[in-house]
């Protein structure tokens, strides 16, 4: 068990950008297959090669005690990983013994009408859940294998037991474009704030992505002709740039990694389910933290590691998508990191 105290210095890159927010994958796997995120055959990582949830607890612990003030658990989907409450409920304790300010998830929905009201019991308070349309049978098209009744009657289960939801929609061209503007009536109808997200060029897919990029510079224009939008200062600490919707009186965001760069103020590090330590979600570089986890009970090994990862934090992505340039940015999924 991690017995450090608060006494280490916080993380600080060479760019003078404090790290305290960690996403972590706790699982590649996923019961959905999303065209623009996983191939139909993807192959997983072995079952052995997985930290256990005590280690993944116990990395987490290292990074509260360096400074981490919040946790988003992700995947491929972190409700399909077996016993996974265990470790939601171990980091909400440090929620609620104020070492941390947040601990939340990112989800399909998929089964929250299992789990919202004990996630709710661990802490939680805010999940982001992604959804792409309102249309049945183009849910099940993009997600290949996803029911969106399910996925609706999760959101309301979550919703009745007290968490916030933000619907989380990747904008693709030809797709959901112009269905945007209905998804944003429906959500802030709802109590919901939305973000619409740029699509990235991560891992091979079984389609072109030039086919399914839809800039937001683009997709902001078609809906100012139906909405009014003001641009406000809100964060919540992730790269989102947010304007209010005077009409429906709910928030939308844009994450824009391609046609506005957000890395200036980028404040987090992500953790894969095998204990890699990735510094940007679109470079290769990243550090082994499975090693020093297993080389001692003690968490020195894992703190220097860490420290030394920190050092390496990149400036930031080169994420591009144009006819080209065919390869993805960077060879791993999102699922692998989790967005
Ligand atoms: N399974 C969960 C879900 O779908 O919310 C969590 C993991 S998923 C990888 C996290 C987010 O990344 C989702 O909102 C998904 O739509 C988004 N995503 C996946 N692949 C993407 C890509 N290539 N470009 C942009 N967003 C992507
Ligand atoms: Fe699964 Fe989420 Fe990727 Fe869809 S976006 S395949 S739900 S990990």
């Amino acid at each position: 068990m991690n017995t450090t105290t608060h006494s280490t210095p916080p993380m600080i890159d060479p760019f003078g950008r404090t790290v305290n927010y960690l996403r972590v994958s706790v699982t590649d796997r996923c019961d959905f297959r999303c065209t623009y995120c996983m191939a139909e055959n993807m192959t997983f990582l072995p079952k052995k090669d997985l930290l256990t949830l005590e280690e993944l607890e116990r990395l987490c612990a290292v990074f509260v005690d360096k400074g981490v003030r919040k946790i988003r658990l992700t995947g491929g989907e972190p409700l399909v990983r077996k016993n996974i409450m265990q470790l939601i409920r171990q980091l909400g304790r440090h929620v609620e013994a104020g070492r941390m300010d947040e601990l939340t998830l990112t989800t399909n929905g998929s089964q929250l009408t299992r789990f919202a009201s004990e996630l709710f019991d661990c802490g939680v308070r805010r999940i982001n859940v992604s959804i792409d349309t309102l249309d049945p049978d183009k849910f099940r098209a993009i997600t290949r294998w996803g029911d969106l009744a399910k996925v609706l009657e999760g959101v309301k289960a979550a919703q009745a037991a007290g968490l916030s939801i933000k619907i989380n929609a990747v904008a693709l061209k030809d797709f959901n474009g112009a269905e945007i503007p209905e998804m944003l009536k429906w959500a802030h109808g709802q109590g919901m704030d939305m973000t619409v997200i740029e699509t990235m060029p991560m891992g091979e897919i079984d389609e072109d992505r030039t086919d399914q990029y839809l800039p937001l510079s683009q997709l902001r224009s078609e809906l100012e002709q139906r909405f009014t939008l003001e641009d406000i200062p809100f964060r919540t600490g992730g790269p989102a740039r947010y304007v209010t919707v005077s009409e429906t009186g709910g928030k939308l965001g844009f994450i824009t990694p391609l046609t506005h760069n957000f890395c200036e103020s980028c404040n987090r590090v992500r953790l894969t389910c095998t204990g890699t330590l990735y510094m940007c979600l679109g470079q290769n570089d990243a550090a082994d933290l499975r090693a020093p986890l297993r080389a001692s009970e003690g968490n020195e090994l894992l703190a220097q590691a860490i420290d030394e990862a920190i050092t390496r934090k990149p400036k930031g992505h080169d994420f591009i998508i144009d006819r080209t340039t065919r390869q993805p940015a960077v060879a791993r999924h999102m699922s692998v990191t989790g967005g």
